[in-house]
């Protein structure tokens, strides 16, 4: 794994290089390495100075091995893992010879720690060199001197800002923030640091007693990990270093028992198996597209495709559409560049790929066009066939429907074999996944190329049938339609959305069906209820929203306010509501009808609450599991997770269901169905639970 030369200068190189491999870990075997090279150099008097490096293209050191830190995370052997890597950072920060890491490529966690472990760090300015401990976005923190020496190098409060974000930084952003010490060119990886070798010994300043810090962790519900290091990065610089490793090392052990963090970690599996998908062959590059329709989602997606390189005809029926799509694009990419995600020259490469037009025209050599026009199928049907006349032979022909039928888009073309469904989400730049639809006759080449072409853009797939409301609206719904049943009732907008907050959700239902739109929540609403019955009821509440005009956020009004800063319960809402229980008569006292009392959904709790609207999307997201909507209960999790930000630690309604136990659960449901038959648990639940069987294997 780690190759030792050393030359003329008595400079010893260790260059890690793990056989058949792309990347360098830190597993059992590599530590056991490093250690036996740090016994050599210990005992050789005449070297003067340690480099360590990577031979790899684009990796330094990725970091821990995460496979055996989740296995011992679940068996309960983490101990003595975290704590080997400990003894053996501190001997490399405690040679008598000076140490330098030379830096290209990924440098992420363990692989940064090492690195924090040298007096000095230096790496190149290669868009491949990524540096920053991300170990608390994975439920776990830098334990491997990463709390212990980052402050002392930074100070606490920018270490705090490293660690608790979890973020990788660019060379340029690491050496500002003092996590680097030189940038050089890469042809002077070894050169320049032999140089810095010379300055000698550094001495990382000790800790002395005082009064710790007192930074406050981020509120982050369900990860306990960040506030675990806020902890530590507290106390730090008042202990010395040998206390505070202690400390990580007991963060680190209970962290890895609990069951959001290895969910944290199995999220990290999920992703690097979604983005590599398991195609041997190598799909051909789509430089050429086109999407019809410029609206929120057809410029959405214009943009995020000409930002990663392809060239885009954009199309609508009218001048004014067009400037309104191309409008919004110049918005999304201003954005990008103010949020320092992006540079003016890039957005201005990107802007220029776009071509917007009202003109019918050739699209021969066009690989995808994607459709994003109104939701109306006599539309789309218009459009399809228009298409299927202008498009080559290779041409395969997506839609971004949300909720229409894939298969009846392709029977009005040629070829429907080349149809397929690409459903993005809303916003185009800041979500990752896209819903692959495979409609009747889908062609398993047009499934290849079009997995292909999303993983091209940067984006994740997830393979779903074409049934209505597909994986995730089908499975978000029933829980939006009743938490705006149970406002109806007469729970408050905001006790039920910090309910589902505090349960892990980054924002509530109400406020979420807000973000959507009013009128596009009830269309889907509507579509899904023909489908499905009741458990998609679209409730008085939502339509009166509607014909008030109150369509959410980009009106100014929903469940919510939107004026200014501070979003308040919208109070015509709740008058509509006492009205609509005969509540506004007779102003003395609430004069609620004796029924109402009787109503067990206004006395549910905090948890209860929660519990029976995420119940909810369990049992639809059973059902797609039954009716193989998806091809895993990995896909549906991973979707959730992905495409509603549904909370990530919990590992999915699946993984939830599973832990919480689906025999509690399909009790719960059973018990609610007595009174909303809507609630009744599916076969495939109930059949687990009966038999004490399954979703996942571990
Ligand atoms: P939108 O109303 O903002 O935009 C639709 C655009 O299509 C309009 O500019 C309209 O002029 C244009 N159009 C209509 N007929 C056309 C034709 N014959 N040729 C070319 N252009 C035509 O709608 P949107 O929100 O961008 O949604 C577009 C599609 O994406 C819909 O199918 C919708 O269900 C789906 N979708 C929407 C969201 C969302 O959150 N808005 C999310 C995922 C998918």
């Amino acid at each position: 794994m780690i190759r030792r030369e050393i030359g003329d200068d008595q400079i010893c190189v260790l260059t890690f290089d793990r056989p058949e491999s792309g990347a360098n870990i830190f597993d059992a075997a590599t530590l056991e390495e490093l250690n036996e090279h740090l016994d050599f150099v210990e005992h050789e008097a005449s070297l003067r100075g340690l480099i360590i490096a990577s031979a790899k293209k684009s990796i330094f050191v990725a970091g821990a091995d995460l496979k055996t830190l989740l296995q011992q995370a679940q068996s309960g052997d983490m101990r003595e893992f975290i704590a080997k890597g400990q003894r053996i950072f501190g001997r490399l920060a405690n040679l008598k010879i000076p140490t330098v890491a030379a830096i290209h490529g990924a440098s992420a966690g363990g692989g940064y720690e090492v690195a924090l472990a040298c007096d000095y760090r230096i790496a190149t300015d290669d868009p491949a060199t990524r540096i920053g401990l991300p170990e608390t976005t994975l439920g776990l923190i830098p334990a491997w001197g990463g709390c212990t020496r980052l402050p002392r190098l930074i100070g606490a409060e920018k270490a705090a800002d490293v660690i608790l974000k979890g973020k990788l930084y660019s060379a340029q952003e690491a050496l500002k923030l003092g996590l680097l010490d030189e940038i050089a060119p890469r042809d002077q990886l070894i050169h320049r640091p032999k140089e810095r070798l010379r300055v000698g010994k550094r001495k990382m300043e000790g800790g002395s007693p005082g009064t710790p810090a007192s930074l406050a962790p981020p509120r982050q519900h369900g990860n306990p990990a960040p506030e675990r290091a806020c902890q530590i990065i507290n106390k730090t610089l008042s202990i010395s270093p040998d206390e505070s490793s202690r400390m990580e090392l007991e963060a680190i052990v209970e962290l890895g028992k609990t069951e959001s963090t290895q969910n944290l970690i199995r999220n990290f599996f999920l992703a690097e198996k979604y983005k590599k998908g398991s195609s041997r062959t190598p799909a051909e590059r789509v430089i050429h597209a086109a999407v019809i329709g410029a609206g929120v989602m057809g410029s959405g997606i214009a943009q995020w495709l000409s930002s990663r390189g392809v060239t885009v005809i954009l199309r609508d029926i009218a001048r004014e559409q067009i400037d309104r799509g191309l409008a919004n694009i110049e918005k999304i990419y201003a954005d990008a560049v103010k949020r320092g995600l992006m540079t003016e020259e890039k957005a201005k490469e990107g802007r220029a790929r776009i071509c917007g037009s009202t003109a019918p025209m050739e699209l021969r050599d066009v690989r995808f066009v994607i459709e994003a026009a109104s939701e109306k199928l006599s539309v789309k049907k218009e459009v399809f066939r228009e298409l299927a006349m202008e498009a080559g032979p290779k041409t395969i022909i997506a839609t971004n429907t949300s909720a229409l039928p894939v298969s009846e888009l392709a029977d009005v073309t040629v070829s429907p074999e080349h149809v397929i469904g690409l459903h993005f989400f809303n916003p185009v730049s800041r979500m990752k996944l896209v819903e692959v639809v495979i409609a009747k006759e889908t062609s398993d080449g047009t499934r290849e190329r079009s997995l292909a072409f999303v993983r091209q853009i940067g984006k994740l797939p997830v393979i779903v049938r074409d049934r209505p409301g597909f994986l995730v609206n089908r499975v978000l719904f029933p829980y939006l339609l009743d938490a705006a049943e149970l406002f109806e009732a007469g729970l408050d907008a905001e006790k039920i959305d910090n309910a589902l907050v505090k349960w892990g959700m980054p924002m509530g239902p109400l406020r979420l069906i807000d973000e959507i739109g009013v009128d596009i929540a009830i269309d889907i609403g509507n579509t899904l209820e023909k489908a499905y019955g009741r458990r998609d009821h679209v409730s008085a509440v939502l339509l009166w929203l509607r014909d008030g005009q109150m369509l959410g956020r980009k009106s100014g009004a929903g469940f919510y306010k939107y004026e200014g800063k501070v979003q308040a319960p919208n109070d015509s809402l709740t008058q509509w509501r006492r009205a609509l229980h005969g509540e506004l008569e007779g102003a003395e006292g609430p004069n609620i009808p004796p029924d109402r009392h009787r109503d067990p959904r206004l006395r549910l709790n905090e948890e209860a609450l929660a519990h029976r609207l995420v119940f909810l999307m369990v049992n639809e997201a059973a059902r797609c599991v039954e009716e193989k909507v998806v091809d895993s209960p990995e896909d549906a999790d991973y979707g959730m997770i992905l495409g509603t930000g549904f909370a990530p630690f919990r590992g999915g309604p699946l993984r939830f269901a599973e832990h919480f136990g689906l025999s509690k659960i399909v009790d719960e449901l059973e018990r609610l169905a007595q009174s909303e038959e809507k609630f009744s648990p599916c076969e495939i639940l109930r059949k687990h639970a009966r038999e004490s069987t399954k979703f996942y294997e571990n």
